[in-house]
């Protein structure tokens, strides 16, 4: 390699977005974003490509354009499919190296490093391993052992001990927005996303969060940015694209911490003027909370209710909430003028047809309206999937269910096809909520012939 060449290393990375959007854009995602900066710190040139899915000609065009010395490929569990038939056009067809970080290669890491034509792989928070293990690609050194990074020499696979976390969430840069086209999606959406805190205090069964708990060997991976620094990148990413009229925070803990959230909310007003979105799990809302919030801009929430039934919510989800509490903290927003969107699951495990009229019943009391139905998926790893698996539950229809709203299980309380035609129907269930009509329309679902 040519020393000009080795000072300038030219790093690509593949992101794998919704394959049902028609044409794929790079999604904003705070993590790749932070790698970027860091990458070019480094002197790597560093760019992102977008594929909805295996598309050898999108493929072909981002190499010929962007003509890489390395090839990262973040791989969502939910993409993995895709995202191996491209490593392997990578490796074979370019004749490029490539190491795979994000979820999956967490989630399943003796799997992800299998896959035909990887080289290496980056074990949880993936920045600085990736900058470490590139320097030394780029000065020719060996990169054995290096924390966070498993390996594939020609002695075998090596595998460097998990890296500690960063504890210092302000001495990273703020996240390299231009190679998502930042100016774009704001201009289409009028909106600027933003990650306050890392990790998440939480145990959800259907969650990821727990492997990588796991993985550093922590009760609480939560750390949080320091409410300048956040604020200090939100005004710079305001002066830097036109257009932006609201802030969005998508982090699951912005509002955890009492004492971080009172400083917020008495800066956020006189340093940004904008209104913003959180995401409040709603066992963490008090009148408190709810007031710092609308008192600091906040005008919408998002959260999840999950299942109106206590014992799949303690269960299977372990999330240990109460009704009163789901609904109490609905209240305590909707009457600070807080606008809430909610998630509600349909077809988890051992989802039957009392539960599902509990959950209309609780997401009725709570009065909320913007009710977004989400079909179950088992995240290979969770304890959730875990259960479905040891059950017999999982068919073998894949990662396509999830993009295009299918349930993926085959449980004999309740076949996939009623799941589908639930999540579907909820929101017009909600809103012509009749307590006997739907229980008689429930009733014809559940007693359909049970094929998925
Ligand atoms: S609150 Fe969100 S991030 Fe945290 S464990 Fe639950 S689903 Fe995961």
């Amino acid at each position: 390699m040519h020393i000009a060449e080795i000072n300038t290393m030219r790093v690509l990375i593949l992101q794998f977005t919704d394959p049902t959007q028609d044409t794929p854009t790079p999604l904003f995602s705070h993590n790749i974003g932070v790698l970027c900066s860091c990458l070019k710190e480094r002197k790597f040139t560093a760019s992102v490509v977008a594929l909805n899915g295996y598309q050898p000609g999108k493929l072909r065009a981002a190499m010929i354009e962007n003509r890489p010395q390395y090839v990262l490929v973040d791989m969502p569990i939910l993409s993995a499919t895709a995202a191996r038939r491209t490593i392997a056009d990578v490796a074979w067809q370019f004749a490029l190296p490539v190491a795979v970080m994000g979820h999956y290669p967490t989630c399943q890491p003796s799997r992800a490093i299998s896959i035909p034509g990887v080289s290496a792989l980056f074990l949880g928070e993936y920045e600085r391993p990736a900058v470490d293990f590139l320097q030394d690609v780029r000065s020719q050194f060996d990169s054995s052992g290096l924390q966070g990074v498993w390996l594939n020499t020609a002695e075998g696979l090596v595998k460097g001990a998990p890296r500690p976390v960063e504890t210092n969430l302000d001495s990273l840069p703020f996240p390299d927005r231009d190679v998502f086209d930042y100016g774009k999606i704001v201009a289409a959406t009028g909106e600027a996303a933003f990650k306050a805190a890392r990790g998440c205090a939480r145990w959800c069964g259907q969650c990821i969060n727990d492997i990588y708990v796991d993985l550093h060997q922590e009760t609480n991976n939560v750390r949080r940015r320091s409410v300048g620094n956040l604020l200090a990148e939100i005004s710079d990413v305001i002066a830097r694209y036109e257009g932006v009229k609201r802030i969005r925070f998508y982090d699951h803990a912005f509002a955890c911490d009492l004492a971080w959230l009172r400083e917020f909310a008495a800066r956020y007003r006189s340093s940004v003027s904008l209104p913003y979105s959180c995401y409040v799990p709603l066992e963490d809302v008090c009148a408190e909370t709810a007031e710092l919030l609308a008192s600091s801009g906040c005008n919408r929430v998002d959260t999840m209710i999950g299942s109106g039934s206590r014992f799949i919510r303690d269960e299977v989800q372990t999330i240990h909430v109460s009704n009163e509490q789901i609904i109490g903290g609905c209240a305590l927003l909707r009457q600070c003028g807080i606008d809430i969107f909610a998630d509600v699951y349909v077809g988890l495990p051992y989802e039957t047809q009392i539960t599902f009229e509990d959950t209309i019943n609780l997401v009725a009391k709570t009065q909320v309206r913007n009710i977004r139905p989400v079909i179950y998926y088992p995240l290979t790893g969770t304890r959730a999937a875990d259960m479905c698996r040891e059950n017999g539950w999982v068919s073998g229809r894949g990662e396509e269910c999830y993009w295009r709203g299918r349930s993926v299980l085959d449980m004999p309380s309740l076949p996939a096809r009623s799941i589908n035609d639930l999540a579907q129907k909820l929101p017009s269930m909600l809103k012509r909520r009749r307590g006997l009509r739907i229980r008689q329309w429930l009733s014809s679902v559940f007693s359909a012939p049970k094929n998925g």
